[in-house]
């Protein structure tokens, strides 16, 4: 395959060839990972810049009815919409939950949309990798607006939000006490509440919901580059349609105030340094973690552990010698 073929056939939007392009940076093989990298290379500098929207909600909340009802709603504006999907359980369970098509039925078929289910992968730094290179790719193949979906689990929320311009914080209508259970690091985290289902019986219950949250945000830590009315909690109904509108506007707003303060292109150096390091850091802890260092490093313990070498010789020579470091 060549690599600068596929670059110009994603620059053009070929849908299929950016399917492919995913495929392949998700691969595990040593030989499409060496396509991928020139693939991201010939494809920098393209100059798009889609909006990144993070969406994190506990199953059951309305992620995907949300995601189908927004996304066919932007469509409709004209722009183009991608979906990327974040699973972590989806390696144990053996097959992908999130960004199962049959989902977003509607949104599927749309043209201008482009949906992708989670890669069923075990570890989180192999889906975190591949989620900000299949990142790139849309933004790239031209789309306006990547939606990246997680479920409200774990560390993929903080791993999403590293990704994402804006973070979204998908809610449903509770009872005072199951407020509490929402973790603070994550309402920290959150550009933008939704409190979903704001219809039929269960109106007063999510306006009630988003009032208290609202209450909630106001007791964090005040953020000094956003407008000092963010973060904040809004109602929505995903199943009528409503305030979805109203929703967008907010991400808009929030989004291109950041622009005009430079917090937007400055969020994203700094989550490109983060990914680096993280990167960095997590190849150097696999090749301690494969043979032969491995075995290096289980032996010169032994030695330090003995008395025979002093454990800076000893990290030294596994260094130099193991990883030809130093
Ligand atoms: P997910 O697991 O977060 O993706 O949630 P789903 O989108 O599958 O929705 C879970 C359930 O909540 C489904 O039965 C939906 O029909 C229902 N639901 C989703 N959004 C709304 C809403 O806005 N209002 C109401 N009343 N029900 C909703």
């Amino acid at each position: 395959m060549d690599m600068q073929d596929l670059s110009k056939r994603i620059l053009a939007g070929e849908r299929r060839a950016l399917a492919r392009a995913i495929t392949l940076v998700e691969s595990g093989r040593a030989d499409h990972r060496e396509q991928a990298l020139a693939l991201l290379d010939h494809l920098k500098g393209h100059g798009r810049q889609a909006l990144r929207i993070g969406l994190s909600g506990t199953p059951g909340v309305g992620k995907s009815t949300f995601i189908e009802a927004f996304g066919m709603m932007l469509t409709g504006q004209g722009l183009k919409v991608a979906v990327l999907a974040v699973d972590p359980s989806s390696a144990r369970s053996g097959g992908s939950i999130l960004g199962d098509k049959t989902r977003m039925e509607r949104l599927s078929r749309e043209k201008n949309a482009f949906i992708r289910p989670s890669p069923s992968q075990s570890q989180l730094g192999g889906v975190a990798r591949r989620t900000r290179e299949a990142i790139e790719l849309c933004e790239a193949a031209g789309f306006d607006v990547i939606l990246i979906e997680t479920v409200g689990v774990g560390q993929s929320e903080t791993m999403v939000a590293e990704m994402a311009d804006l973070f979204l914080l998908l809610l449903a209508p509770a009872g005072g006490d199951e407020l509490q259970g929402v973790k603070r690091g994550i309402m920290e985290m959150a550009d933008i509440l939704l409190i979903n289902k704001a219809d039929g019986d269960l109106k007063p219950t999510a306006i009630r919901t988003c009032a208290d949250y609202a209450g909630a945000l106001r007791l964090l830590r005040k953020r000094p580059q956003d407008p000092q009315e963010f973060p904040k909690a809004l109602t929505v109904s995903a199943v009528e349609h409503n305030g979805l509108d109203q929703a967008w506007e907010e991400m808009q707003a929030l989004a291109e105030w950041r622009r005009s303060h430079g917090h937007f292109t400055g969020r994203r150096a700094e989550q490109a340094r983060f990914w680096f390091e993280a990167e960095v850091r997590e190849r150097l802890l696999a090749k301690l973690a494969q043979d032969p260092v491995k075995t290096a490093l289980r032996e010169l313990a032994n030695q330090v552990e003995s008395g025979d070498l002093s454990p800076s010789v000893a990290a030294q020579t596994l260094l130099q010698g193991h990883l030809a470091l130093e």
